[in-house]
């Protein structure tokens, strides 16, 4: 079953366009964290940040950074907040890649991720896993 992202791609649903090439489409957030919130997505059925690759991830980033500055412009932010959900655990709600423009005016509107303290010697034991995996 297409989920509403891929159907906003083939045109099945309705969405305010701001942006579109071959393998990108940006639009604006039905429900905006703040208003000028837009969302950049790849055309091509991507679940998530793990199964992107290759030229896909340079046209996407090229994308977002342009859709970036427009939205800035735009609104008269002053800065974006530029995030991507990926898993239902990390609150991915819909299962197509997607990053969100945020403009922020102010820190005021909603505050930053919270965070931990690591143990001694446990931020070299997670950079010593992380370092495998690359
Ligand atoms: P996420 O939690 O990262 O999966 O976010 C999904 C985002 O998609 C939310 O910010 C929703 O407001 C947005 N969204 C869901 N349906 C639509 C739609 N039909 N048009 C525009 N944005 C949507």
């Amino acid at each position: 079953m297409k989920n509403v992202f891929e159907k906003i791609i083939n045109g099945e649903l309705p969405a305010d366009k701001v942006y579109e090439t071959d393998s990108v489409l940006a639009f604006m957030d039905i429900n905006p964290n703040v208003k000028g919130h837009t969302l950049v997505i790849p055309k091509k059925s991507i679940e998530n940040i793990f199964e992107l690759e290759g030229t896909d991830a340079g046209d996407l980033m090229e994308a977002i950074v342009k859709v970036s500055n427009a939205v800035k412009k735009a609104t008269g932010a002053k800065g974006v907040n530029i995030s991507s959900n990926n898993g239902k655990e990390a609150g991915q709600v819909v299962f197509h890649l997607h990053f969100h423009v945020i403009p922020r005016f102010d820190k005021s509107e909603f505050g930053s991720l919270p965070h931990q303290d690591y143990k001694d010697g446990e931020m070299r034991d997670f950079a010593d896993r992380i370092r495998k995996e690359l």
